[in-house]
């Protein structure tokens, strides 16, 4: 792959190639001649996992375990339960939360639940990005019960995109909600700053990473992460390219950041450590058995790319 392919490849979790078809979720007779479709599809999540089945056992590769509308509705705890993910082929994509059964699976045989960061980098990337996107919009959805602005009850409208306060005097729409984060490599020359944080309770080395506060650019969320977390401060700030993230509802957006200072002092409550890796270090890994972000993640894409001189 040449460093410009490399630069424009979607990450994981992207990518689903699908139309979302946003002018037709209003349209409540498309809708329904769509689940009336035999072609429908319908991907389920409970309690905010995701539905799979082997592709193949030996090489550990999964794919969705789709429903048909008519198992799907005799699953759901009545109502309007469809969310319309989008169209690709003349095919309607579908998802359902069965989040109210307690034993989902003695009901539907043909897969499992399983949540999606275990099994994450071991499906097809159009099919990582439609599960990213199901479970997104229901842990959206299950947080959202009641209007932020008024407290009454809220009601799912728009195919499954907005909910609505059923409150008369408020009527305020709510949104899907994707929180921004960013993610990024600091590197100087021929080294980068990675971290072990306290979450990963094995040595993994990543990027930093942190919330984009309110009145705040995006480089000036780099820098002040990088600063609060290892004490370094940094110059030109470089976008790379973003991830969806719904563990549970973030947006990673990837930068380079260049060091100006070099001494670390790490901020212990998140961090167990962090240090300077030579390049050749990392590009070793493998070898060395020194374990970096999981391959699926923007922040491996942004050591990787950094590690292969696509980024300078
Ligand atoms: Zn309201």
């Amino acid at each position: 792959m040449g460093a410009e392919q490399k630069m424009n490849r979607v990450n994981f979790y992207a990518g689903a190639d699908m139309d979302r078809v946003s002018p037709l979720r209003r349209d409540v007779d498309w809708i329904t001649d769509q689940l009336a479709s035999p072609e429908a599809r319908v991907l389920p999540v409970w309690r905010e996992k995701n539905f799979v089945s082997f592709l193949d056992q030996g090489a550990e590769s999964f794919e969705i375990a789709w429903l048909t509308v008519g198992d799907a509705s005799a699953l759901a705890n009545g109502g309007d339960p469809f969310v319309l993910l989008g169209e690709k082929n003349g095919i309607p994509y579908f998802a359902i939360d069965l989040s109210h059964l307690d034993e989902p699976e003695a009901a539907v045989l043909h897969g499992t639940f399983v949540g999606l960061r275990d099994v994450g980098g071991a499906l097809a990337q159009s099919e990582g990005a439609l599960l990213s996107y199901a479970k997104g919009l229901f842990h959206w959805h299950d947080r959202n019960p009641f209007c932020a602005r008024c407290g009454s009850a809220t009601m799912s409208t728009s195919a499954g995109h907005v909910r609505l306060c059923t409150n008369a005097d408020c009527k305020t729409s709510h949104f899907p909600r994707t929180d921004p984060a960013v993610i990024m490599l600091v590197h100087r020359g021929d080294r980068c700053v990675l971290a072990h944080n306290r979450r990963n309770h094995l040595p993994m080395y990543s990027t930093l990473a942190g919330f984009v506060e309110p009145g705040e650019s995006l480089e000036e969320a780099v820098a002040r992460e990088v600063h609060e977390e290892v004490g370094i401060r940094v110059g030109r700030v470089r976008y790379h390219s973003s991830q969806p993230w719904p563990f549970p509802g973030n947006i990673m957006l990837g930068f380079h950041a260049e060091a100006e200072s070099t001494e670390i002092a790490i901020e212990e409550e998140e961090l167990v450590e962090a240090r300077w890796f030579e390049r050749a270090e990392i590009a070793n890994a493998a070898e060395t058995g020194l374990k970096l972000s999981r391959s699926e993640s923007i922040s491996r894409r942004l050591i990787d790319d950094w590690v292969s001189g696509a980024v300078t």
